[in-house]
C-alpha cells in the first residue's frame, strides 16, 4: 500500500519548547517525517499567516468510564448499571471529544477492561482518536478508589489487604495490559464516607505495589490531597503526586531533587468547592478545605519550581474532554507562569512526565503525528488558547476535527 507524504507550510511552529518560526510539518501515518524552517526568508515572509502549529496536548490525570450522553445522570451510578460493552463505547466518544479540541494523549487513571478494550480499538486505528495511557488502581477497602462505590453494593473493583495481596493486584493489572498503576496514600473529595485525612494502606502495601510496578515496568501515580500523604508517596518513590493539595514547603527539596511530576487538577477542585457542578453536602465541605489549603500550598510550591503537568482529572461531567485548554489558562495565572511555561507543561513535559519522550508531545521527526493547528501564538499569549481558536486536529495522523489550512 502506497503511504501519502502529508505537508502543512507556511505556518509558524511551536515544537514543544520553542517558536521556530515559519516552517514546514510533514508526515506519514503515524510518524512526523520532517520539520523543515521555510527555505528562504522571503517565503517566510511572502505568507504571513495567523495560524501556528503546536504538539497535541497530553492530559496526565482523566477518567474516560462515564456516561458521554448528552443527559449523564447520576455518574455514581451509571457505570454499575451500565455492561462494560456499552461502558467502552461510551470511552471512545469521550476519548474523540479530547481529541476534536486538541488533547490527543489522555492516561486514563482508574482504568479497568472497558477502558484497555477501548485503548486497544484506537490503537488498531479502527475509529481515530487519541492515545489512551491506561492504569489500574490498587488500593484498600474503605479506600478512596473502594468507596465511588456505595458501601452494600456487591459488585466492586478490586481491592488489596496485604502486602501480598497488593503484590497480586499489580500483577493482574500487568496481566491485562495495563500501562501503570494508581495508589492513594490519602483519602478523597468525591468518596463516599470517607475523610480526606485517612491513611490509605499501611507502608508495608505501599512499599509492595511500587516495588512490584517498578519490577513490572510501570509508572506509579498516587492520589493524594494530605501532607502526611505526599510524606508516603516521597518516601516510597512514586513517579507522579496526583492533586498534591497539601504539599508543604518541606516537600521541595525532595520534588525538585526528582524532578517529579505534580498534576495539580485546579479546574476540578474548583468547581467541587463552588459548588458549579452538583456532589453532596459532604463533598462541596471537602472540597473546600482542600481548595483553601492548597491555594496557599501551591504558590510556594511553583515559586519554589516544582514540576506541574497538564493532570485535570476530567470525567466528561464535572471537567469535560476539552476543558484543557481551561486547565492550562488557569495553571499559567496560578503559579505565575509564562504562556510558554504553561504549555509545555501541557505538551513536552506532560510527554517526559509519563515516560512518552520521543513518541509525543514535540514537532519532531519521528515522534508520533498529533497536532493542532490555532489561531494567533499561544505560547505568546495562553488566552488565545481557547476551543475557538482551534482550528484543526490531527491525531495519530488523521484528521479528527476541523480542516487544515490550504
Ligand atoms: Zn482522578
Amino acid at each position: 500500500m502506497p503511504v501519502t507524504l502529508h505537508t502543512l507550510s507556511g505556518l509558524t511552529v511551536w515544537d514543544g519548547e520553542s517558536d521556530r518560526g515559519t516552517a514546514t510539518v510533514s508526515w506519514s501515518g503515524d510518524r512526523i517525517t520532517s520539520v523543515e524552517p521555510a527555505a528562504s526568508a522571503g517565503e517566510a515572509a511572502s505568507a504571513p499567516s495567523e495560524y501556528s502549529v503546536i504538539p497535541g496536548l497530553i492530559d496526565t490525570h482523566v477518567h474516560l468510564d462515564s456516561s458521554a450522553g448528552a443527559k449523564p445522570g447520576d455518574w455514581m451510578t451509571w457505570p454499575l448499571i451500565t455492561p462494560d460493552s456499552e461502558r467502552s463505547i461510551h470511552v471512545v466518544a469521550h476519548a474523540r471529544r479530547a481529541a476534536a479540541a486538541g488533547v490527543t494523549t489522555l492516561r486514563d487513571l482508574s482504568g479497568s477492561d472497558v477502558q484497555l478494550s477501548a485503548a486497544r480499538a484506537l490503537d488498531a486505528g479502527l475509529i481515530p482518536g487519541p492515545r489512551v495511557l491506561v492504569h489500574g488502581a490498587v488500593g484498600m477497602t474503605a479506600g478512596h478508589g473502594d468507596l465511588f462505590v456505595p458501601p452494600h453494593y456487591p459488585h466492586r473493583a478490586p481491592v488489596a489487604d496485604s502486602p501480598d495481596e497488593c503484590r497480586k493486584l499489580v500483577r493482574q493489572w500487568a496481566r491485562s495490559g495495563a500501562d501503570g498503576i494508581k495508589i492513594f496514600t490519602s483519602g478523597g473529595v468525591l468518596s463516599i464516607g470517607d475523610k480526606v485525612g485517612w491513611r490509605n494502606q499501611t507502608p508495608q502495601e505501599i512499599a509492595a505495589t511500587v516495588d512490584e510496578a517498578h519490577a513490572l515496568g510501570m509508572l506509579v501515580a498516587a492520589h493524594t490531597h494530605t501532607a502526611e500523604g505526599v510524606d508516603i508517596a516521597l518516601e516510597f518513590e512514586v513517579d507522579s503526586i496526583e492533586h498534591g493539595t497539601g504539599i508543604q514547603e518541606r516537600h521541595w527539596e525532595t520534588l525538585l531533587e526528582r524532578n517529579l511530576p505534580v498534576a495539580p487538577t485546579l479546574l476540578i477542585n474548583d468547581a467541587i468547592a463552588d459548588r458549579r457542578i452538583p456532589v453532596s453536602d459532604d463533598a462541596a465541605e471537602k472540597g473546600r478545605a482542600v481548595v483553601t489549603e492548597r491555594d496557599e500550598n501551591f504558590v510556594g510550591a511553583a515559586a519554589a519550581g516544582v514540576r506541574f503537568v497538564l493532570g485535570t482529572d476530567a470525567n466528561g461531567i464535572f471537567v469535560r474532554f476539552g476543558d484543557q485548554l481551561e486547565e492550562l489558562r488557569l495553571m499559567a495565572r496560578a503559579f505565575g507562569w509564562s504562556a510558554e511555561r504553561a504549555l509545555r507543561a501541557g505538551t513536552s513535559d506532560a510527554a517526559d512526565a509519563i515516560r512518552l519522550t520521543g513518541r509525543v508531545g514535540r514537532l519532531q521527526p519521528g515522534h508520533g503525528a498529533d497536532f493542532v493547528v490555532v489561531r494567533g501564538k499561544p505560547w505568546q499569549d495562553i488566552d488565545t488558547l481557547t476551543a475557538e481558536n482551534i482550528v484543526a486536529v490531527v491525531a495519530r495522523g488523521e484528521l479528527v476535527s476541523g480542516a487544515l489550512p490550504a
